[in-house]
């Protein structure tokens, strides 16, 4: 069975391999048939994957009269990536085989405050130690996907005066941890990497047109139109949290006005808790990071705490509202909520936000749009990275496959 239509790839090799991921062990003849290519082509692209050992053949189908069809698959472990979310409250760091599998994770101190040299160091350790104690060969490690939050320099891979990573701002972090791990090191949006992540994860299957929302210190938004990630002009594109949603508004760090993020984002909520009456009892939210202080104003809502409930629906009701927006602007059909920011809370953001698409969408009469919880909310933007490297390496053809 077709696990998934619109591969986020379009380069032949790349689409391939997709399509031999979705739907393997698979043949020749039903790769011409999902590619279009010619079979000469797919006998050549074939070919150099079994020389480079990403993909293997594994036996012949059952004979429907013709020759017989020698089957492939993914050789998934074959090649490994590290994905690390590089958060101000956590950073995740995740490692993903070829098949987009998470084969191991960590859960890091976030880099709020700290030394951008002191933040390379303990990415570059914790890199050394996920390879060392997953046992992988460096040589078959394709490379490092990082995701940050915006607004982000691809080209030069560093941030651009992030409010709650102001220590970062202008350090060249890809350069440098380039250099202390030996790895080759991409950047990217962290809710670009979170929409692409959910591809990984199977939660988008069929949709080709999809918005992830990203609530972790701050509000992000990815794009996936056309089954390709979104970026913009310079991979800053869907920055949700700075939807103006009062023209007259408090002044932003970012230079705008009333932008959603002063009146969503995780930590005005826990402000809200912190400033909250003792007997509201909601003392231990204002403590911790993001994750824990959202996770706690989750559980109290769960028990039935009303001022916790009133914190999450109004912080849940005003993000319904940017959802809205990028709905309105994108036309997308699915909207995938992902990132720390949900601890516990998932419910209350998943009907605001449901309620706000089905009655104010400007399309809602032509398509529905759906919302869910990203199969893995922690994981989900250090898995697009993780993936992201890997298809960086995959687009680099090796020098030993080149002129075949
Ligand atoms: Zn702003």
């Amino acid at each position: 069975m077709i696990k998934v239509k619109a591969p986020l790839r379009q380069d032949s090799r790349s689409r391939v391999l997709d399509i031999i991921r979705a739907t393997e062990p698979t043949s020749r003849i039903e790769l011409v048939r999902e590619t279009s290519l010619t079979p000469a082509s797919i006998t050549h692209l074939v070919r150099d994957l079994l020389a480079e050992g990403l993909v293997r053949e594994v036996g012949q189908a059952e004979s429907t009269g013709g020759k017989p069809r020698t089957l492939v698959r993914l050789n998934h472990d074959s090649m490994t990536a590290i994905g690390i979310q590089l958060g101000a409250a956590s950073v995740g760091i995740v490692a993903a085989n070829l098949a987009g599998n998470i084969v191991g994770r960590q859960i890091l101190r976030g880099a709020k405050d700290l030394d951008p040299q002191v933040i390379v160091a303990f990415l570059a350790q914790a890199v050394e130690d996920l390879i060392g104690n997953l046992g992988l060969t460096r040589a078959t490690i394709a490379g490092i996907g990082v995701a940050m939050p915006g607004p982000l320099d691809k080209p030069g891979g560093y941030l651009r005066n992030v409010a709650y990573l102001k220590n970062l701002s202008g350090f060249a972090l890809a350069n440098e941890l380039e250099a202390a791990t030996s790895l080759p090191v991409i950047v990217d949006n962290d809710a670009t990497a979170a929409a692409v992540g959910e591809y990984w994860l199977g939660t988008t299957e069929a949709h080709s047109a999809y918005a992830t929302v990203y609530l972790a210190t701050g509000i992000g938004g990815g794009l996936v139109v056309n089954g390709m990630p979104y970026r913009g002009s310079s991979s800053n594109a869907g920055e949700l949290g700075h939807i103006s949603v009062d023209f007259r508004g408090p002044e932003c760090p970012c230079g705008n006005r009333g932008c959603l993020e002063l009146f969503a984002a995780p930590p005005v909520l826990m402000e809200q808790a912190r400033l909250a009456p003792a007997s509201a009892g909601l003392a231990e939210v204002a403590r911790g990071n993001v994750e824990d202080g959202m996770s706690q104003l989750g559980i109290l809502a769960a028990r039935g705490n009303e001022a916790a409930k009133q914190i999450i629906r109004e912080g849940a009701e005003s993000l319904a509202c940017g959802i809205v927006t990028l709905v309105n602007l994108f036309d997308v059909d699915m909207v995938v909520l992902a990132g720390p920011g949900f601890s516990s809370c998932e419910a209350f953001y998943l009907e605001e936000a449901q309620k706000a698409l089905d009655s104010r969408t400007l399309a809602r009469g032509v398509h529905n749009v759906s919302v869910v919880m990203s199969a893995s909310p922690r994981d989900a933007a250090a898995l697009g990275a993780a993936t992201l490297a890997l298809q960086d390496k995959l687009d680099r053809k090796p020098a030993a496959a080149v002129g075949k």
